[in-house]
Parts: structure tokens; sequence; C-alpha cells
């Protein structure tokens, strides 16, 4: 990140540039008595989304595969508002304890959980690389939709929110297999959303363009970094905080945005205009 923060905004995290006290003024109470499961929770925008939901008085539990972050993010919480489960999206044995810990009644699903590729062109990335992006940033993705719908099906509501990119609308955003996952999670979501609309079940996808969290880039592309970057970043017209795209995601999650589904919404300062 801070190859992109150096790039983007001349080295400076960027304050909140949304106007003053915007987040004192959010709408209250509209996540009251909802549990909602929030993937890549103790970091970034997943945690920036959890504190949200809590604030507007929602359950979260808190999924990410750093145990250690994980408890540091939930000891912040007030007590009882946050489960912490340490677990791994692309394992389903991992998965179950999950939809154990919601319990009877799941409310949303934010799958935020995600990593960076290497940057690498095709013809030098890895299978390694390859699976591990497409496991977590998409299958992971199905996984857990799968995991919660049974439920929501029962209910007869739900709202499922997909964390995709700038990299899920266009093929200049970012390296092969991350573009690759995210315009994935673009097809899952408008498909899933067309499968359950008459259930009531809302599926909609994010698209930020370049936020200011701790996503690493894999040790060599940090290294070598910027030659490889470079062109991606050179495009980014500003980063935003994980807040506001928290915003984006509650909005969506909630009943806000109740006749919204199969929507990719970018939240990116106006990259995909470009
Ligand atoms: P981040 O690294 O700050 O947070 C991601 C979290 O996901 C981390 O806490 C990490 O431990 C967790 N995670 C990684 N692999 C996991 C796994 N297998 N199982 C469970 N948890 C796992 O990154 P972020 O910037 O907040 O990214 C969140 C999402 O937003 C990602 O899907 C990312 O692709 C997407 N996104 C980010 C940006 C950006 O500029 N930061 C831009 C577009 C899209």
């Amino acid at each position: 990140i801070d190859d992109l923060v150096r790039a983007v905004n001349g080295g400076v995290i960027p304050e909140d540039t949304a106007p003053a006290g915007w987040q004192e003024r959010i709408t209250q109470g509209r996540f009251d008595g909802k549990t909602i499961i929030v993937t890549g929770a103790a970091s970034g925008i997943g945690r920036a989304t959890a504190s949200r939901i809590v604030r507007e008085g929602g359950r979260v539990v808190a999924v990410d595969i750093s145990a250690e972050k994980l408890e540091a993010v939930a000891a912040g919480f007030p007590e009882g508002r946050v489960v912490a489960v340490a677990a791994d999206v692309t394992k389903q044995a991992d998965i179950d304890r999950v939809i154990a810990a919601a319990g009877d009644r799941i409310d949303g699903l934010a799958n935020v959980a995600g990593i960076n590729d290497d940057f690498s062109p095709i013809h030098e990335t890895s299978d390694e690389t390859w699976d591990r992006v497409i496991g977590i940033n998409l299958t992971g993705v199905f996984r857990l939709t799968r995991a919660v719908v049974p439920s929501m099906l029962q209910a007869g509501k739900g709202s499922i929110v997909n964390i995709s990119s700038e990299a899920g609308l266009r093929g200049n955003a970012s390296g092969n297999a991350y573009t690759v996952s995210k315009h994935g999670v673009v097809g899952l979501t408008r498909s899933a959303a067309f499968m359950y609309a008459q259930q009531g079940i809302r599926v909609n996808a994010v698209a930020p363009g370049g936020v200011a969290t701790g996503i690493p880039f894999p040790p060599h592309v940090s290294e070598t970094g910027s030659a490889r970057l470079q062109p991606f970043q050179a495009a980014i017209p500003s980063l935003a905080t994980a807040e506001q795209l928290a915003a984006s995601i509650t909005f969506l999650l909630s009943d806000d945005g109740v006749n919204i589904n199969g929507a990719v919404l970018p939240s990116d300062g106006g990259w995909s205009v470009q």
C-alpha cells in the first residue's frame, strides 16, 4: 500500500474528504436486531464495515483468517455485539463454524475478505498464485453465499454484498488473477441476484477504486514493485478511506437498498467514468 499511497496521494494517507461530520450524521438503527456476517473483518474495509454495522445496532459475526488481528479488533467493540470466528474462507469446515456461530438467523453477509495477486504477466503466473487468488476472492465468496442462502430462504429475506473492484469492471486496473477473480464476483453477484429475486434475497456488489488499507502486495512486488505497479497506480484518481467504502456497503446491505438487486456499485471517486 505504501507504493500506492506514494503514487496516488504523494505519500499522504488521505484525510476523510467527505463533508465534515458525515459519520456522526449517519442513519442510526438500520441494523437493529440483525445478524450480519462480515468476512475480512480484522482489517481495512471489512473492519470498517463491521464497526458501522455495530454502531447502527447490529450484531456482527466477524470472520478473518488472522485470529490475532481479529481478537484485537473484536476487543474494541461493545460486549456481545461481535462474535469473532477465526476462519479461512477457502475451507468448508471453517465456513461451517461461521454458520454455527451466526445461529438461526442470518440477515446479511458482506463478503469482504480478499488478497492481491503478484501482478505477474499471464505467462509468468504460477498455479499457486492463480489458485490462491481465485480460491479466496471468488470461490470463498461462492462458498459463503452457498452457506447463508438456506437460512435466508427460510426467512424469505436477506441481503448479500460482495466486494468486487474497479478490476471487476475493466482489464487495466490490476493484475490478471485478481482481475479475473473480481470479474467472477460480478458474475456470481448477478447470477445469484436473478436466482433468488423471487425469494426476497438481494445480492449486490461494491466495486472500490483505490482504498488506503493494509492490503499487502506480495513481497517481491513491493521490493521491485513500482515498475509493475505504476501503470495501474497512475490511473487512480484518489484514495478513499475504509469508512467511505463501509458507507456504500452498508447502504446496499440495509433496507435502504430495498429495490436494488444485482447491481455493481462503483465506489471509486469517479475512476470508472474515465
Ligand atoms: P485488507 O488486507 O486490509 O483486509 C482484508 C482482510 O481479509 C485481512 O484482514 C485478511 O486477513 C483477510 N483475509 C485474507 N485472506 C483470507 C481468507 N482466506 N479467509 C479469511 N480472511 C482472509 O484489505 P482491504 O483493502 O480492506 O480489502 C478488502 C476487500 O476490498 C478485498 O476483497 C479487496 O480485494 C477489495 N478491494 C480493495 C481495494 C483497495 O484499494 N484496498 C480496492 C478494490 C477492492
